[in-house]
């Protein structure tokens, strides 16, 4: 039996969460999001029309609970940014054995990714990129790289305007809402339902990046001048933990970073090698 932390209830978290609620392996929930559910989410969410209006972590737990009657679920309203919430958070998160992160918005990645090494717990991350032309789902686990060794390799930067392709888990509102071309609910939903697929992998069998084959899966959904040769297609990413990392950094890393680190790091440039 396992219990998750999740934290996003979009469109794109709500997927994972619809399909991991029902897993009878899964005997309890946190969920942790504060919005409220706004006219403009319902083209591509799975709640209907006539929860908007209401906050989006008590629709999400109805329609939970309508489902799995016997789960344990908890939701916390809150902004995982939010200062004055993180001792909540962390017993929240501490009673719980995997993390499931659906933000769209790379502080609360990096604030997650902080909560999750601070309990020890594994956790994965989807990301559905601009205009839905593919996603990633990536695999954390204690020891490994953290998202700042993830974020410093695929060379993303904590501001307002990743490069390209940044992921997007649809957010009409975004910040640059011109340059932010909506992804469709079926790209959101394959790339949702890939975020959750792993996540029960990792349930099932505590994933070992070293031995597992990836700790970040890049799928494309589309064909893309100069990003992706054609349409589903997976690529695999075994990102070592960067001894430069200023989140996590290297200190217990001497003992095991032999051979497979540098088979490792080779596959790591070979990039975008297929799988
Ligand atoms: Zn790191």
């Amino acid at each position: 039996m396992a219990r998750l932390f999740q934290v996003g209830a979009g469109s794109g978290g709500m997927v994972v969460l619809d399909l991991l609620c029902r897993e009878p392996q899964v005997d309890g929930i946190v969920l942790v999001e504060p919005d409220v559910y706004a006219p403009h989410n319902v083209v591509r969410h799975l709640l209907p029309p006539a929860s908007v209006g209401q906050r989006k972590a008590e629709a999400a737990a109805a329609w939970v609970r309508e489902r799995r009657p016997d789960l344990a679920l908890d939701i916390l309203m809150v902004d995982i940014l939010q200062p004055e919430v993180q001792p909540l958070l962390l017993e929240a998160a501490q009673g719980c054995d995997v993390g499931v992160c659906a933000v769209d918005n790379e502080p609360a990645k990096y604030a997650f990714d902080a909560l999750m090494r601070r309990v020890g717990r594994p956790w994965t991350l989807g990301e559905v990129l601009s205009g839905g032309i593919g996603g990633w789902v990536h695999r954390f686990v204690p020891g490994g790289p953290c998202y700042g060794c993830v974020a410093s390799y695929l060379q993303r930067e904590v501001t307002e305007a990743p490069p390209a392709p940044p992921p997007d888990y649809s957010q009409p509102q975004a910040a640059q809402a011109e340059l932010t071309i909506p992804a469709s609910r079926a790209a959101i939903h394959t790339i949702a339902s890939l975020h959750a697929m792993v996540t029960l992998e990792l349930l099932t069998a505590p994933a070992d990046p070293a031995t597992t084959g990836f700790t970040s899966l890049l799928w494309s959904l589309r064909k893309v001048e100069d990003i992706f040769d054609e349409p589903y297609r997976s690529y695999r990413f075994r990102i070592p933990r960067s001894a430069n990392c200023l989140i996590c950094g290297i200190r217990e890393q001497a003992a095991t970073a032999g051979k497979d680190l540098d088979v490792a790091i080779d596959q790591a440039l070979a990039r975008l090698a297929p799988s």
